[in-house]
Formats: structure tokens, sequence, C-alpha cells
């Protein structure tokens, strides 16, 4: 019950043990149409440029940067927190030019703050920002966020790592122009593979690049020669086919229940935990009202407490893993999720339960 990897749901487990497929087997190529089919029902989005990416949500990251960004090229990061600022270490990797906006930890991004940034910055090619950020317990607005980047002619690019299946993301809706995200995490799946989508925009932009995309695994359109249209599949990479039935059964068990009954489940369950936390225990969350991702709680470790003491207790004693705090927070914060699988009223009394045995000790 940390920051992800959360537990996998047994029929997931269940599909990845399936005879493996080669990556051009028909029946393979109809999985990854169904795939892309229900990435697009999980995104909100009716793009064609949809599809997974074989790696960990940060292999998505660097495909969103590495395909929108020049050399040179100015791109805003938005920064509150851990993973924020790893999008301004790609940005450099690949001699963008970057301007980041920074917030507290613990906070969600000011949209005033962009806004102002993109004045004093109008030759602004791509605006980058985090959805869900997982190392604070922060969750911004960015259907705004893309709205600003769009009123200044720039691209934007979205972590949905920790929000996709979890919290409301609509790709299409809040126009945003590439998205990326993980597995382990809102998917109740196990880590590896990356769902990522691009806009219209973006896909124009990739083909009109002065440079070429800095990374062969990478570039959208030799991805593109895989993923897209019937009859005309060329060998990219040897995807892991295993992996892929774990991933289209965590997508069919999303869409059986409904995404919108999903997000629904998250937010009762972690309304519950905050509830339980505070009357039977007085723990915080250090995230504001109305700026918190639902199921993933940053909360205040008391004083005097020993926080990783407490986690190792709760592991050796309950079996039970929580997350420590990440960057700036390390020490003063434990990271409890309740994502996917895990999002239940089972797991969040457990949690509440043992944390109450070990803290009293
Ligand atoms: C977990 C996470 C990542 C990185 O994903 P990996 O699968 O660990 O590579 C990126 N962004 C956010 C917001 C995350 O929570």
């Amino acid at each position: 019950m940390g920051p992800g990897p959360a537990n996998v749901h047994p029929q997931v487990l269940d599909a990845l043990s399936k005879p493996t497929l080669g990556h051009l087997d028909p029946q393979f190529i109809e999985l990854m149409d169904e795939i892309k089919s229900l990435l697009k029902y999980t995104f909100k989005t009716e793009s064609e440029h949809t599809f997974v990416l074989s790696g960990p949500g940060s292999l998505g990251m660097e495909a969103c940067l590495v395909n929108l960004v020049e050399p040179g090229s100015k791109v805003i990061v938005c920064v509150a927190g851990y993973f924020a600022n790893r999008m301004t270490q790609i940005v450099s990797k690949l001699g963008g030019h970057v301007v980041v906006v920074k917030d507290d930890w613990g906070r969600a991004v000011d949209p005033q703050k962009l806004e102002s940034a993109l004045k004093n910055n109008p030759d602004t090619k791509v605006v980058a920002f985090v959805h869900a950020e997982t190392s604070t317990g922060a969750l911004s607005n960015i259907k705004l966020l893309s709205e600003i980047a769009h009123k200044s002619g720039a691209l934007s690019i979205a972590d949905v790592v920790t929000s996709l299946g979890a919290v409301d993301v609509y790709v299409d809706d809040w126009q945003l122009d590439a998205v990326y995200s993980c597995s382990q995490k809102g998917l109740a799946c196990v880590a590896g593979m990356s769902p990522v989508s691009f806009s219209e925009r973006a896909v124009h932009f990739v083909k009109n690049r002065k440079t070429q995309v800095q990374s062969w695994f990478n570039d959208l359109i030799l991805l593109g020669s895989y993923w897209n249209g019937p009859g005309k599949r060329a060998y990219h990479h040897t995807a892991p086919s295993n992996h892929y039935y774990g991933l289209h059964e965590a997508l069919m068990i999303l869409k059986d229940e409904g995404i919108e009954n999903a997000w629904k489940r998250h937010r009762e369950n972690s309304t519950r935990l905050i509830s339980k936390l505070k009357s039977q225990l007085g723990l915080e969350p250090i995230v504001p009202d109305g700026e918190r991702i639902p199921h993933l709680l940053a909360i205040k470790v008391p004083e005097g407490i020993d926080e990783a003491k407490v986690r190792s207790e709760l592991l050796a004693k309950h079996n039970l893993e929580i997350g420590a705090g990440l960057g700036e927070l390390a020490g003063k914060v434990w990271r409890i999720g309740l994502m996917g699988y895990n999002s239940n009223e089972k797991l969040v009394d457990f949690c509440v339960n043992s944390l109450k045995d070990v803290l009293k000790k």
C-alpha cells in the first residue's frame, strides 16, 4: 500500500501465465488492437496514436519528451515534486532549454505562475506537467494548465502515471497533446508497460520536425509502423507478449467496472482512510483538501516518531508495505496508496489497525 507497485489483480496474474505468442502472430495483433481500443476508453480519447510502450512509466516520459522537444527549443516544466524534476533532467539531456515553474512540494501547480512564465517566455514550444505528483500527494488541474499552454501556442505534455484509472483523466476534452502512464499503479497490473497517447497536433509536429527524433526506440513514427493499421505491421521490437496479456486483462477489468465507478471507488476509500487516520490516530495528510490525490496520501509523521522504524515494523509484523517520503519530504511523511485492486474498505481498515498497533508500541 505504498506509491506503487500495488497488489496485482489475481485475474491479471493468471493472464500473464498464458502461452506466449510471437509479436507478429495474427492473434497477438488482434490483442494489440483490443489493447488500443481499451486504452482509448481509459484515456478518454479517440486518437489512433494511442498504444503501449514496452517499459516502465519513465520510458513513456522519455518518449513524450524526445518526440516533442528539439535541441535548443524552450520547454517549461511545472515542478512541485520529484517526478516533474525528472522531466527537467530529460529535457536537459535532449539539449532543450528548460524553464522551471516552481511550486512547493505538497501543493498543486499554480496556474498563474505558468501564465506569467509564458508571458516572459513567449517562444516556449512545450509545457510539461505532472497530474498526480506521487512524491508529494498533490493533484494539479491539468485541464487548466493545458489550456494556458495552448493559448501561447505551446504543446502540452502530461504525466498521468499515477492518475490513470484511479482519478478523472480526459485526454481529448482537456486537449492534452502527449500523455504517458504506467501499468503498476491505478491499473492494478505488473510494472513494465507504459500506455501513451498523442494528439494529431503532436503527430503533426513530429512529422515536421527540423531535426531527427533523438531516439530510435521511442520514435513515434517508427512505433506507429508497428501499432497502426491492419495488415501493415512491421517488426519494431519483440513485444513482451505475456505482459501485454496482463495489461489487456487489467484494462478489461477496469472497463467491466466502468471507469467512472473506479474513480468513485478510489475517492470513497480515500475519504474513509483520511477520516479513520484522523479520528483514530490523529494523523493528517500534508496536502490541503481540494489539491489531494485521492489514492496516494502523504501523511505527516508525528513529532518524535522514527518513521523508518514504523515502516519496517509494519512490514515485519503485519506484512504491510507503505511508502517513505522522497526528496524534500524524506523522513517527514509516509505515503499510503489505495491504488487499483488495493482500493477497498478491507484494506483501509487493515492499514489503520496495523498502524495503530505499531504506533502504540
Ligand atoms: C511512478 C511514477 C513515474 C515513473 O514510473 P516508473 O514506472 O517507475 O518508471 C513517473 N511519474 C510519476 C508521477 C510516477 O508516480
